[in-house]
């Protein structure tokens, strides 16, 4: 009787298994055709300056609308879209777009905002991401120092010297370069150093709770310190309460992104 039971739950995995793999291929045949449909949008997430509380820039965070199944998250299409080259798609519609946003809001609202743009560990290593970034920039009218590029603490660390080379490209057009989700890789001081980066982004996972435990609140001060100690601007990710805030804020942490200060928007919603 058990063997039988385990068959059956043998089966029932299998079953999921394909209905999985097909979900996938149809989700990366649908992405495809996304990207030329108008499917694909920015959000834009307020970034505030903790000593003037005024919103300084504003991360772009890209929404895929599907006409059948609604809001997809980034977090379930980014990787999908990073096992082929159509990252380096999405990756230059996503720059082209902000940018020309971002330009146009800057020079038709006065706006003086910066904008930061994710980038995936794929695009690193696109030989057409420098002169992506650098058309962009010329195209839109956008200061270079206007524009950061985010890159994830383990797409940092996976290999320095070839990363290092193409951000230190990237650093030559001028634009800035921030380490995302700091906390959740393995990086050194050393290699922070070696990177020449301008900001560093702490992990929500270690903003939540600061404000209820002190240890909690030890690491957060500890990070912010090492970031200062190498001339890092510090950034909390993922503040979801006025407590977080207030402490990050004693703390000496530059600027912060969350709930608590904005949830990412259309730029119709956010600048109406
Ligand atoms: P990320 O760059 O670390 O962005 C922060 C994520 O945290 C965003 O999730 C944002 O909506 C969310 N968030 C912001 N504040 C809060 C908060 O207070 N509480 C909580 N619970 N979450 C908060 P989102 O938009 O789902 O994006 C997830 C990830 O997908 C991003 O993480 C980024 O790694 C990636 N991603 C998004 N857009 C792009 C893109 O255009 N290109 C690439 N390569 N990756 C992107
Ligand atoms: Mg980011
Ligand atoms: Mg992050
Ligand atoms: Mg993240």
């Amino acid at each position: 009787q058990a063997k039988s039971r385990g068959r059956g739950r043998f089966e029932f995995f299998d079953v999921a298994l394909r209905e999985r793999m097909q979900r996938r291929l149809r989700m990366e045949q649908d992405l495809r055709d996304a990207v030329h449909s108008g499917q694909l949008w920015p959000a834009y997430q307020p970034v505030v300056d903790l000593r003037t509380g005024e919103m300084v820039g504003v991360e772009a965070l890209l929404r895929w609308t599907h006409p059948k199944h609604g809001a997809i998250s980034p977090a379930e299409f980014i990787p999908l879209a990073e096992e082929s080259e159509l990252i380096n798609v999405l990756g230059k519609y996503v720059l082209r777009d902000t940018t020309r946003e971002l330009a146009a809001l800057r020079t038709g609202r006065g706006l003086d905002l910066s904008l930061k743009v994710n980038l995936s560990v794929r695009q690193l290593d696109d030989p057409h991401l420098v002169p992506a970034v650098r058309d962009a920039l010329a195209t839109t009218g956008l200061p270079p120092g206007s524009l950061t590029l985010e890159v994830t603490e383990s797409a940092l660390m996976r290999d320095t010297s070839a990363a290092a080379e193409v951000l230190s490209a990237l650093r030559s057009l001028g634009v800035l370069l921030a380490i995302d989700d700091f906390g959740t890789g393995y990086s050194s001081l050393a290699q922070l150093r070696r990177l020449t980066l301008d900001t560093l982004k702490i992990d929500r996972s270690f903003i939540t709770g600061i404000a209820e435990s002190r240890d909690a609140a030890a690491i957060v001060t500890s990070i912010i310190a090492m970031a200062h100690a190498v001339d890092l601007t510090v950034v909390a990710e993922g503040v979801e309460t006025a407590e977080e805030l207030a402490l990050l804020r004693e703390l000496g942490c530059d600027q912060a992104q969350g709930y608590h200060l904005g949830r990412p928007l259309a730029a119709a919603e956010l600048f109406q």
